[in-house]
């Protein structure tokens, strides 16, 4: 292992994991091609695998779950027309207004309980294609699991709902799964049925999986065909990128089936710092009500980093770069800070 940041036990995000020894072998063999040729035998590998886990015909490997999202959801709407999605979404939060800045989408938000799919009142909220007035609702972007929800796994039940609506209606789904394996492993829902209810869907490999780069974004082969070109022209095309995507396929066949061990220690977390258990679904922790910078800043003084979502909020994330002696270590730390 490299890098000095062993003294901490870093929960600010899963982001923050570091390719294991054995993941960094599988990358040094990795059989490689140039990619923008599509001729990566790895690459084309980790696609047609990903396609097949969520049941769409193809893939397309991109850098990030930003360009994953902002290409799926302009393969499903055009400039002048909009994406609906929750207010916290990732896709209007945090990623620099890229569906206005890039690609002329408007995005309508509409408030929800924390993060939580309300088919309906989306579904209330869409307006026609054909109006000469309106907007049109082109899609609705999901996100599962929701980050500023807390890790919190949508329904299924909401997400049929929105899907049988949405087929009637000409209206596509867009999920930005970049944590679609956290809500599989705590649902026990199979990754094919969430991709049974998106038209488009993009998922990350960079975050609990713990690769250093890499997302895939999953739809037909048509829509993927014109992904592909949507990659170049914003400057997403990569060579000999077969490196990156033995590392997610690495991933997929030893670090999948531990996020529970992730999903146990976020629990164990909550349990040791006075937040009920049951309110943590999957990987993350948040501590609401506190006054986050003074606790960031004496917890790092300890050896603990943690992130501040808001100043009166904390989040925690458990990832695979923090075992049990870390989980216990942070949780002392916090337990004293949180009693002042
Ligand atoms: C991390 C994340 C993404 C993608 O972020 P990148 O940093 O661009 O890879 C997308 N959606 C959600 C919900 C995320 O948490």
């Amino acid at each position: 292992m490299t890098g000095g940041a062993e003294s901490f036990v870093d929960l600010r995000s899963d982001t923050v994991t570091r390719p294991t020894p054995g993941m960094r072998r599988a990358m040094a063999d990795a059989e490689v091609g140039d990619d923008v040729y599509a001729e990566d035998p790895t690459v084309r590998a980790l696609e047609e695998r990903t396609a097949e886990l969520f049941g769409h015909e193809a893939a397309l490997f991109v850098p990030s779950g930003t360009m994953g999202n902002q290409i799926g959801m302009r393969l499903v709407c055009e400039p002048g027309q909009e994406v609906l999605c929750d207010a916290d979404a990732h896709v209007v939060t945090y990623e620099m207004g890229a569906a206005a800045a890039v690609f002329g989408i408007s995005t309508r938000t509409v408030v929800s309980a924390g993060g939580r799919l309300d088919a309906q009142a989306l579904i209330d909220q869409v307006r026609p294609k054909d109006n000469w007035h309106l907007t049109a609702t082109a899609a609705v972007a999901v996100e599962n699991t929701h980050n500023r929800g807390g890790g919190l796994v949508q329904p299924i039940e909401e997400l049929r709902t929105l899907w049988n609506w949405s087929r009637g209606a000409d209206v596509a789904v867009h999920l930005d799964g970049a944590r679609i394996w956290n809500a599989h492993a705590a649902s026990g829902v199979p990754l094919s049925t969430y991709g049974a209810l998106a038209d488009t869907a993009s998922v990350c490999f960079s975050k609990g999986l713990g690769t250093p780069i890499g997302s895939v974004l999953v739809a037909s082969a048509e829509r993927i065909a014109a992904a592909r070109l949507w990659r170049k022209r914003l400057g997403g095309g990569m060579r000999q990128v077969g490196v990156i995507a033995a590392a997610c396929r690495y991933a997929l066949d030893h670090n999948l089936g531990r996020l529970p061990e992730d999903h146990e220690h976020a629990r164990q977390l909550a349990t040791r710092l006075g937040v009920d258990p049951s309110t943590v679904q999957t990987n993350m922790v948040v501590l609401d009500g506190v006054e986050a910078p003074l606790i960031a800043e004496a917890a790092k003084a300890q050896g603990v980093l943690v992130s501040q979502v808001s100043p009166r909020r904390i989040r925690l994330v458990t990832h695979l770069d923090v075992d049990r002696a870390g989980i216990d270590r942070a949780a002392d730390v916090l337990a004293k800070l949180l009693a002042l």
